[in-house]
């Protein structure tokens, strides 16, 4: 199964993406984790966009595809993706059309995790007790929510266009909203995977 999980912070994309990802046997991908390991291995990368991670600012598009489009590849071959936190902007949403339409990559449906703002907020400000997220502060998370509203809702649209958008009111308690997820998956057919033959592949006699 190839999922996109489109919500704003605090939606729950990290824990419902992580247990969509174990009922399907695809992987969770989730494009801030990649990032901040990034920045604890303080890799070139990770110094690259530590600053924008920390202040709640989109890293560049091409960064951004460079670390995902091979992950993404790659998990195409062994049972899928959930993608938690990609694409986030219109030109990652094409790029990535791009790189997957001709491998079967595309992906199957679009979660969109509806959770209103007064909830997102107290989520996050309660996991930032927890976590200790740099940024999870109240100031920063008011620009993320600002920032996902002006580069990320868009793609509701584009996706919608496209017949991908299945939505879900993720307001409620974690439990509720993952068999809410599973139940109404299970009506969306896996698309066909392209799975490359291996060259030292023997023909069938
Ligand atoms: P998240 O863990 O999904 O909340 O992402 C944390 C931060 O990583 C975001 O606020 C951005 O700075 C960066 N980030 C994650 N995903 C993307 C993306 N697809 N495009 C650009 N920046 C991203």
């Amino acid at each position: 199964m190839k999922i996109v999980l489109l919500a704003p912070p605090g939606a729950g994309k990290g824990t419902q993406g992580h247990r969509l990802a174990e009922h399907f046997g695809a992987r969770h991908i989730a494009t801030g984790d990649l990032l901040r390991a990034e920045i604890r291995r303080d890799s070139p990368l990770g110094g690259q966009v530590a600053t924008l991670v920390a202040r709640g600012d989109l890293v560049a598009d091409d960064l951004v595809l460079e670390v995902m489009i091979p992950v993404v590849r790659d998990a195409v071959r062994t049972g899928g993706y959930v993608l938690d936190g990609f694409p986030r902007t219109l030109p990652q949403a094409q790029a990535a059309y791009e790189a997957a339409k001709d491998i079967g990559a595309v992906a199957d449906v679009v979660v969109y995790l509806n959770v209103g703002q007064a909830e997102l907020v107290r989520r996050l400000l309660a996991r930032a007790q927890v976590q200790g997220r740099a940024d999870d502060t109240a100031e920063v998370i008011g620009h993320r929510l600002a920032v996902y509203a002006q580069a990320t809702r868009p793609l509701l649209d584009y996706y919608a266009d496209r017949g991908l958008v299945l939505e879900i009111d993720g307001e409620g308690a974690v439990d509720a909203v993952n068999a809410e997820m599973v139940r109404r998956l299970s009506d969306v057919v896996p698309s066909a995977t392209t799975v490359p033959m291996r060259k030292d592949a023997r023909k069938p006699s």
